[in-house]
């Protein structure tokens, strides 16, 4: 048994968090009281169910899941929802206070008082594991809570579990989306943290999801409901590797030593295809090739940015539903062949891809894609070119300040940021230098001939 660990903090955490689970419930025939009423399928529904479910006495299935907030709010309507009653009442951890989408009210005072609870239930959980793999935490990064106490509690996990892989399904913010202009700030912090303290982070940009959203489901003034639709679809996706039977990055270590050739580089661009909106999916029917052609398009990743303004290092692909896997072989080899000059050559088949029988509920076919392309600094200089505009005049400092924190955590952290685009931009040149070097070598033996 390879455990994972969920934990969802935060209005936005708590909101996709909760998600993701109606919709695994749903995959893995898990009732909203924990009992297995599934399609006959058992085999495969639950073979690899103690990935994500404790077994409680009577057969329940119960999430290995924390909940953690700064306001009770969102966890009261999580509580009353379709699968409040499936969660361990006791991993309910919230106080009243508020972060006020303030990153340091959630990292350094109202959060850090929590914080020790929080971990409390955490290592009950970890202590009940077979093989604790790792974590995974959904939040967003621009608000306080999610944002500041979300990355307050990775970093004391990574204290108490260094050898344990941590992920993290992070939403990025938008002004398109938002809620209040400090969210850079909040995003920023919060990214400095995630270099260090993450292993791999799945970008889940609010601006794409809110253009997935109008340009392409039509939807004129998308809700956060439909922009979740989009993230749960995407969570699912990512981790049927790791629920369902199957070889392709079956567990987060395996994921992340296909994915990440050096190790700060951790930040995916996730994609999906088909795209669909809340209700639409039965009217969806996809090819293979048509499934291939839409998961690499610029159009169907969660993040704003362009492939093809960057090179993969890495990608990995999830097929799911009933198709021949010789097709989806074919239909990739054919991509990167076409394509050849936006993955670095440098990383010898650097693209994986697998099938899983079991489709989302709703569609015969779909695709997950989870890239590691140069191309993803686009997103991270939008941020900072939002937090240094600010920055530079000091302004909202002092709701910071206030809470004690030192203007030099927000020096580093911006330095931080655009050292990682530079790394990215290395990276995407990294042929045209090895050309530059290759021909100056030839100068030289020609030198020695003469
Ligand atoms: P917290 O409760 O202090 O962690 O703050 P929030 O989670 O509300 O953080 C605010 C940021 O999250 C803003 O960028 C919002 O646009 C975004 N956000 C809040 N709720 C949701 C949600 O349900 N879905 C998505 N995609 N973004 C959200």
């Amino acid at each position: 048994m390879r455990e994972i660990l969920h934990v969802q903090g935060g209005q936005c955490g708590n909101q996709i968090g909760s998600k993701f689970w109606e919709v695994i419930c749903d995959e893995h025939g898990v009732d909203p009281t924990g009992k297995y009423s599934g399609d006959g399928s058992s085999d495969i529904q639950l073979e690899r169910i103690d990935v994500y479910y404790n077994e409680a006495s009577g057969g329940r299935y119960v999430p290995r899941a924390v909940l953690m907030d700064l306001e009770p709010g969102t966890m009261d309507s999580i509580r009353s929802g379709p699968i409040g009653q499936i969660f361990r009442p006791d991993n309910f951890v919230f106080g009243q206070s508020g972060a006020g989408n303030n990153w340091a009210k959630g990292h350094y005072t109202e959060g850090a008082e929590l914080i020790d609870a929080v971990l409390d239930v955490v290592r009950k959980e970890a202590e009940n594991c077979d093989c604790l793999q790792g974590f995974q935490v959904c939040h967003s990064l621009g608000g306080g809570t999610g944002s500041g106490m979300g990355t307050l509690l990775i970093s004391k996990i990574r204290e108490e579990y260094p050898d344990r892989m941590m992920m993290t399904f992070s939403v990025f913010p938008s002004p398109k989306v938002s809620d209040t202009v400090v969210e850079p700030y909040n995003a920023t912090l919060s990214v400095h943290q995630l270099v260090e303290n993450a292993d791999e982070c799945m970008v889940l940009d609010n601006e794409a999801l809110y253009d997935i959203c109008f340009r392409t489901l039509k939807l004129t003034t998308p809700s956060f409901g439909d922009l979740n639709h989009l993230i749960s679809a995407t969570m699912s996706g990512v981790t049927c590797c790791l629920r369902f039977p199957g070889q392709l990055n079956s567990d987060l270590r395996k994921l992340a030593v296909n994915l990440i050739p050096f190790p700060r580089l951790h930040f995916f661009m996730v994609g999906f295809a088909p795209l669909t909106s809340r209700g639409s999916q039965q009217y969806v029917s996809l090819t293979v090739p048509e499934l291939t052609q839409q998961m690499w398009d610029a159009k169907n990743m969660m993040c704003a940015a362009d492939p093809r303004h960057g090179r993969y290092l890495t990608a990995s692909a999830m097929f799911r539903g009933k198709m021949s896997t010789k097709e989806v072989d074919e239909q990739m080899m054919n991509v990167q062949n076409k394509n050849s000059s936006y993955f670095v050559e440098w990383i010898p088949n650097n693209v994986k891809s697998s099938v899983c029988d079991i489709p989302p509920r709703g569609l015969k076919m779909s695709s997950t894609f989870i890239g590691n392309s140069t191309s993803i600094q686009e997103m991270f200089r939008r941020v900072s070119e939002q937090f240094t505009a600010m920055f530079r005049r000091k302004a909202f400092l002092h709701w910071y300040t206030g809470e004690g924190m030192d203007e030099m955590e927000f020096t580093e952290a911006e330095s931080n940021m655009n050292d990682l685009v530079a790394e990215y931009q290395q990276y995407q040149d990294a042929t045209v230098e090895d050309e530059e070097e290759y021909e100056g070598e030839e100068g030289l033996d020609e030198n020695y001939e003469t």
